[in-house]
């Protein structure tokens, strides 16, 4: 009699076990398809596995769209996973802790990862619409959609944390003769040369958009007036240095930048109309030069 109460505790215990853990995955799923950012999907899931798989720390990386999210304390023992789906990697993930990893933890675990793959996909997808929508194809650097929403956003940020802003705007130099003399194929090679050019002077907080069509403006965050010109004056120096061959021909640009620094009182019109207005100043002093708005 006593034997069977026994036999009854031990199969209700293993049911509520397996029960629980059924339940925690459902929960991992749900809570994993509220998101679409990598941070946010690697937290939950590794806030979540934490009281079945006990870890310090973890590291995410994705190459595709250069992260590197770190939290925790980072240990000796690891236990990396690269995700993978139809060929496309997804990133890799990186737990922590002191001690090793047991092989009941690491099976569970592996089941436990399927729960991501889904999740890091559209996570992706996302992600590209995203920069598709927010770059611009020829040139690889963001486009005007992108430019409205981050100046109004970085002009707040300056205000609130009282801290410079630059701006310099960039017009190639008589562009449409090389359309005419070359044919528009050449025009875009250039213009994805020369967008390259002014990307190899900047730092990686600088950020470039395609404002019109050979027209390009620089962010510069943290930066004042002197800074920007300087910056201004090597971009200028750069374009006016290299050289691209077509067709055996060797060409050459030239362009004008205004640079403008933010004032107290400036509104998101006031201060790109300053930068504009040095720019066309430059064009008309006789282009390949740069003014600063005074
Ligand atoms: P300025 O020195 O006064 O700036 O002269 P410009 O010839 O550069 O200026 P203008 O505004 O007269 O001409 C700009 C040219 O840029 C005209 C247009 O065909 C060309 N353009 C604009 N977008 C593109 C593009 O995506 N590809 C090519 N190939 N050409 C483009
Ligand atoms: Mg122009
Ligand atoms: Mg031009």
């Amino acid at each position: 009699m006593k034997k069977s109460v026994n036999l009854a505790m031990v199969s209700n215990t293993a049911f509520e076990a397996g029960k629980a853990e059924n339940l925690s995955q459902y929960d991992i799923s749900n809570a994993l398809q509220t998101t679409l950012e990598f941070n946010e999907l690697i937290s939950i899931f590794c806030s979540r596995i934490e009281s079945m798989i006990p870890h310090s720390g973890y590291v995410y990386s994705n190459r595709e769209f250069s992260l590197e999210i770190k939290n925790g304390v980072f240990t000796k023992h690891a236990y990396s996973h690269a995700f993978k789906i139809e060929q496309q990697p997804l990133g890799e993930l990186k737990l922590m802790r002191n001690h090793q990893f047991t092989e009941a933890e690491i099976e569970l675990l592996e089941t436990l990862l399927r729960y991501l793959i889904y999740p890091l996909k559209n996570a992706t997808l996302f992600h590209r619409a995203l920069r598709m929508a927010y770059m611009d194809p020829l040139t690889q650097t963001h486009n005007r959609a992108s430019f409205n929403d981050t100046i109004n956003r970085e002009i707040r940020l300056a205000i609130r944390q009282a801290k410079n802003l630059a701006i310099i705007f960039l017009d190639i130099d008589h562009f449409k003769t090389i359309n005419d003399d070359y044919g528009h194929d050449c025009g875009d090679i250039m213009l994805a040369s020369v967008a390259a050019w002014i990307k190899d002077s900047l730092r990686s907080s600088d950020l470039i958009f395609r404002y019109g069509g050979e027209e390009f403006v620089i962010l510069l965050s943290d930066t004042d007036l002197a800074y920007a010109e300087l910056l201004a004056e090597k971009i200028r120096a750069a374009i006016e240095r290299r050289t691209m061959t077509y067709d055996m021909n060797t060409l050459r640009m030239t362009a004008s930048l205004g640079v403008n620094a933010l004032r107290a009182d400036d509104t998101f019109e006031s201060f790109i109309k300053r930068a504009d207005a040095a720019m066309y100043q430059a064009k008309k002093n006789g282009r390949n030069r740069v003014i600063a708005a005074r």
